[in-house]
C-alpha cells in the first residue's frame, strides 16, 4: 500500500483534505512508494492561524529559552541521523554518506542559532543627546515562510526555520513535494525538543500552497530557493504584496585551472564536485576551464579513465559514488541537453546516457559523461544542467578564463586551482560571483558565515544563515527616550539635532 502524506499542522500530523496529491518515488528503483498531498489555500489558512495563534507567546519567550530548544534539537539530529538519512536518500536518491552531509549542513545551522541571546542582542547609546539615550533592538517579522527546493530537503529547510524561529517568529514550511517525508521529521523532532505547538507548520503542495503563501496578508518575509524563474517570480509577487523576501536560483559554477595547478588534486576534486550528487548541487562544478591546451590535453587524459570508472548506485550501496537523478522528468531532461551537446559539436569524451543499473533497471540512473570543447554559444554551457556532467572550456589565458564566469548570467559558486597567490588573489577580487574557492572545489561557507549568489543566482537582499539571517528574520526598531528631567522648556520646530 501506497503511504500517504499530509501536512504538521499545531504540533501533529494531519492527513491533507484537497483531494491533490503527487507521487513520491524511490529514485533508486523507479516506483512510487508514497503520495504526498497537495494543499489548498484553505488548509494553508489552518496553518497560517495556528501560527498566528502561538507566535506571541514564542516571541515572548526569553531567548536563553529559545536557545535551548535548538540545543536539544541538535542532540535529537544527532541521535536520529541515520533515520533521517534513510529518509532523505530514499526519497531524493543521494548516497547515505552525502544524505547524512546533507543533514549536517542543517544541523550546523541549528547548532549557530544556540547562540541566539547574542545574536538578537540589541544596541544601545547613552547620551546621544542633551538627557537622551537611543537604543535599538531585533524583533521577529511575526510569521515567516520558506519553499524549499528537492536537492536538500534537511540542509534547506533548517537553514531558514532555524533562524527565523529562534528570532521568535512562527514559520511555514512548504518543501519539495519530491522529498517530503524528511521535513515533516524534522517538524516532529522540533516538538519533541520543545517548540510550542503552531510555531512550525509543514505544508505540503505545490504551485497553490505557494501562490497562497506569496498572498496571505499575515505572512511577512519569505525565503525561496530552487530555480531562477521560479525564484524571479517568487521574489516579484512576494514583493508586489510587500513582503520581504530572499531567492536563491540556479548556477552554472566554473572552476579556472591554472597551469601551475596540480592536476592530479584538480582530477579529485572535479569528479567529487562534478558528479557528486549526480550533479544536482547547486554548488556542483559543472564547467572546467583549463588554462593553456597543455593544460587541457593533461587534464583531458587524467579525467578520461577516472569518469568512466565511476560508479553508480541505488542510495544505499555504500560503495557507490552517486546515485539516480531524482525523478525520471530528469533523467530525460539531462539525457535530452547531452543529445543537445552532441548535436551543437561539443565532443561527448565519455557517454553516459545509456547507462541500467542491474537489478535496478526501472531507477533513473545515468553515468558520468564529459564533454570536451565546448564553446559559450552552446546551449549545454548557458543552461543548468543539474545532472552528471561535465564540461571542459578551453581557455588560452587566464583574462580569457575568466571572462567565461564574469558573463555568465549565474553567479553562485566558482573556484580556481592555481599555486600562485597572486593570481588566486586577483580571482577572489574581480570575480562577480557570490562564493569563491580557492582549491576548494565547492565553497560553502559554514553555518556562521552567509550563503549567496550574485546575478541570477540570487534576487533580494541578505544571504542564508550567519548573521544575515538574523537580520533577515527580524525587523529593527529605535527608540529615543528621554526623561522629564533632560526636557528643555518651549517648543521646537526645526528638526531636532540633538547638539
Ligand atoms: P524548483 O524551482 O522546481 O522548485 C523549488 C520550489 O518551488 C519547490 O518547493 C516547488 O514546489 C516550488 N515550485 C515549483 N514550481 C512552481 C511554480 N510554478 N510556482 C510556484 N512554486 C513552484 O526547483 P527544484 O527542481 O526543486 O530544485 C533545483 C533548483 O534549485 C536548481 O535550479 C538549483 O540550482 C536550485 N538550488 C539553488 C540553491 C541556491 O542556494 N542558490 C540551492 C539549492 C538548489
Amino acid at each position: 500500500m501506497v503511504v500517504e502524506i499530509g501536512h504538521f499542522i499545531d504540533g501533529k500530523r494531519v492527513a491533507g483534505t484537497s483531494g491533490r496529491f503527487s507521487d513520491v518515488y524511490n529514485p533508486s528503483t523507479g516506483e512510487v512508494e508514497k503520495r504526498v498531498s497537495l494543499a489548498n489555500v484553505e488548509e494553508l489558512n489552518t496553518a497560517v492561524a495556528s501560527a498566528k495563534k502561538a507566535q506571541t507567546a514564542w516571541a515572548a519567550t526569553n531567548p536563553q529559552r529559545r536557545a535551548r530548544v535548538f540545543f536539544k534539537y541538535v542532540n535529537l539530529l544527532n541521535e536520529h541521523m541515520d533515520e533521517l538519512a534513510e529518509l532523505l536518500a530514499r526519497e531524493h536518491g543521494k548516497t547515505l554518506d552525502d544524505a547524512r552531509g546533507d543533514v549536517i549542513r542543517g544541523l550546523e545551522v541549528c547548532e549557530f542559532v544556540c547562540g541566539i541571546p547574542h545574536l538578537q542582542k540589541g544596541d544601545y547609546t547613552e547620551g546621544a543627546g542633551p538627557g537622551i539615550d537611543m537604543y535599538s533592538m531585533r524583533q521577529p517579522v511575526g510569521i515567516g515562510a520558506g519553499i524549499t527546493p528537492f536537492n536538500f530537503p534537511g540542509m534547506i529547510p533548517m537553514w531558514m526555520f532555524a533562524p527565523a524561529l529562534a528570532c521568535g517568529n512562527a514559520f511555514i514550511l512548504k518543501p519539495s513535494e519530491r522529498d517530503p517525508s524528511l521535513p515533516m521529521r524534522l517538524a516532529e523532532l522540533l516538538i519533541e525538543a520543545g517548540l510550542p505547538a503552531g510555531v512550525l507548520n509543514v505544508v505540503n503542495g505545490d504551485k497553490e500552497a505557494v501562490d497562497g503563501i506569496l498572498d496571505h496578508e499575515d505572512i511577512g518575509a519569505i525565503s525561496f530557493v530552487g530555480s531562477t524563474p521560479i525564484a524571479q517570480y517568487v521574489y516579484s509577487r512576494g514583493t508586489a504584496n510587500a513582503k520581504r523576501v530572499q531567492a536563491f536560483g540556479g548556477a552554472k559554477n566554473h572552476m579556472i585551472i591554472m597551469p601551475d595547478a596540480d592536476l592530479d588534486q584538480v582530477a579529485d576534486a572535479l569528479l567529487g564536485a562534478g558528479f557528486g550528487s549526480a550533479g544536482e548541487r547547486c554548488m556542483a562544478i559543472s564547467v572546467a576551464v583549463p588554462v593553456g591546451k597543455e593544460t587541457a590535453d593533461r587534464l583531458v587524459q587524467k579525467l578520461k579513465p577516472m569518469v568512466e570508472k565511476l560508479r553508480v548506485g541505488p542510495y544505499n550501496d555504500k560503495d557507490a559514488d552517486f546515485g539516480p537523478l531524482v525523478s525520471s522528468a530528469a533523467h530525460e531532461r539531462v539525457k535530452g541537453l547531452v543529445d543537445r551537446g552532441i548535436e551543437e559539436g561539443a565532443d561527448l569524451v565519455i557517454d553516459g546516457r545509456d547507462f541500467r543499473m542491474q537489478g535496478y533497471e526501472n531507477g533513473f540512473f545515468m553515468s558520468g559523461c564529459l564533454f570536451d570543447n565546448v564553446t559559450a554559444d552552446m546551449d549545454i554551457y548557458k543552461a543548468e544542467i543539474f545532472g552528471p556532467v561535465l564540461s571542459i572550456v578551453r581557455a588560452e589565458t587566464y583574462e580569457e578564463a575568466i571572462q567565461y564566469p564574469m558573463n555568465h548570467m549565474y553567479g553562485n559558486g566558482t573556484a580556481i586551482y592555481t599555486r600562485d597567490g597572486d593570481t588566486a588573489r586577483d580571482f577572489a577580487s574581480r570575480i562577480n560571483i557570490g562564493m569563491v574557492g580557492i582549491n576548494v572545489p565547492i565553497p560553502v561557507p559554514l553555518a556562521y558565515h552567509t550563503f549567496g549568489g550574485w546575478k541570477s543566482s540570487s534576487f533580494g537582499d541578505l544571504n542564508q544563515h550567519g548573521t544575515d539571517s538574523i537580520k533577515f528574520w527580524t525587523r529593527t526598531k529605535t527608540i529615543t527616550s528621554r526623561w522629564p528631567s533632560g526636557v528643555k522648556e518651549g517648543a521646537e520646530f526645526s528638526i531636532p539635532t540633538m547638539d
